[in-house]
């Protein structure tokens, strides 16, 4: 790959290598932007085939949250880091210590948060020698589990999509969900109490089993959900979950849920369009995770401690960005994703511009 012609490289104002001998630490921070504040993202731990594949993916996950933050109106950039090895096997705290010298020597421009592979309790050995880390637990600053303020800022999504769509609240609106772990178990006890009749699956059956007792959900196989006769279809599992085939499968008329990376690709962004369904663009309907993290930043920042009223405003505006997006693409006759990609170069530009 030569580097400033990859796709993913698209204006990235910096990318990083560290090598330290003594930890065996090699890892790539990728700044994509930081436009609109300190750039934030996750750090990854995976066992790359190789170097240019941990470039590409921390290129394409930097520009990512360059985007999701931007749509969350957080007044950060994106970045990702990434660690090259198998966090089964290679993990040490010295090898986290590196990571935190790492991102030390930026300044402030990249803060780390977990991402695959990469635990709480190893970001603390990276918070030794940076202060640039959030995600950590026991300070009054700390965030905690995302998933909650994910799961509402999902469940928000929803009803909003219901309104738009069916003209109606969620009572009695069928939603399929795929997957009830963190997330998708919290948004299926919301959306029972909202009145939805609810279909679920997990590859976990007895979680699922849990899930459906306490809901009164409807249990079906892993395979099955995408026939279920539902209003709502909401992925909650792991990406690439709508692809031709899936599509072609799936009765509903929404697609809106917490999963990332749920279109299979670009094409099956397009495809969903084309078939009449409205689809809230999952970084933008997930974004209250970041926000949460966000609150942590911030409040790290400040020397202040977690405001659980910020994070409601910021929810509030997720969701009018995500009613925004759905309007411009009825008005523009463009797919959703496109719409809300257009949004974040919009205020990343607007930023660039002071
Ligand atoms: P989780 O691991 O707690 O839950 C995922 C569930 O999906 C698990 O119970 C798993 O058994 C199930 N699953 C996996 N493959 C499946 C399949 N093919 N069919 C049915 N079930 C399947 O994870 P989570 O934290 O709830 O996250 C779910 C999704 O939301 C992920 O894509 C994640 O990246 C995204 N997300 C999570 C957050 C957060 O705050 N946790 C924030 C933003 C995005």
């Amino acid at each position: 790959m030569t580097l400033f012609d990859s796709p993913a490289f698209e204006a990235h104002e910096a990318m990083h290598a560290f090598y330290d001998e003594a930890s065996g630490l090699r890892a790539i921070i990728a700044v994509h932007s930081t436009a609109r504040g300190p750039s934030a993202g996750g750090c990854r731990m995976w066992p790359y085939p190789s170097s240019e594949a941990a470039l590409e993916d921390a290129l394409k996950l930097s520009r990512a949250m360059s985007y999701k933050n931007a749509v969350a109106d957080l007044e950060l950039g994106g970045g990702k880091s990434v660690i090259i090895g198998d966090s089964r096997t290679q993990k040490t705290p010295a090898l986290f210590e590196a990571l935190g010298e790492a991102i030390e020597t930026l300044g402030g421009r990249y803060w780390a948060a977990e991402d695959v592979g990469v635990s709480p309790a190893d970001l603390a050995h990276a918070r030794k020698r940076t202060r640039y880390v959030a995600g950590l637990e026991g300070h009054a600053a700390a965030s905690g589990d995302p998933s909650p303020v994910t799961a509402e800022g999902v469940f928000r999504g929803v009803a909003l999509c219901a309104r738009r769509v069916f003209g109606r609240d969620l009572g009695g609106i069928g939603v399929a969900i795929q997957g009830v772990g963190h997330v998708g178990g919290r948004l299926a006890d919301k959306l029972a109490a909202a009145g939805a009749r609810l279909v679920i699956t997990d590859a976990n059956t007895a979680l699922a089993e849990a899930v459906a007792e306490r809901t009164g959900a409807r249990l079906v196989a892993p395979g099955a959900i995408f026939d279920a006769e539902v209003d709502i279809f909401a992925p909650c599992a792991l990406g690439g979950a709508i692809t031709l085939e899936t599509l072609a499968r799936i009765r509903a008329r929404v697609i809106a849920g917490g999963a990332n990376n749920q279109l299979a690709s670009p094409e099956v962004g397009r495809a969903v369009f084309q078939k009449g369904l409205v689809y809230a663009p999952d970084y933008v309907i997930n974004g209250g995770g970041i926000i949460n993290v966000a609150a942590e930043i911030r409040a790290l920042d400040a020397g202040a401690g977690y405001d659980p009223a910020w994070v409601e405003t910021k929810l509030q505006r997720l969701t009018a960005t995500l009613d925004e997006v759905l309007q411009r693409s009825l008005d523009e006759r463009r797919p959703t994703h496109e719409v809300a990609n257009e949004v974040a170069k919009l205020r990343i530009a607007e930023a660039r511009m002071g």
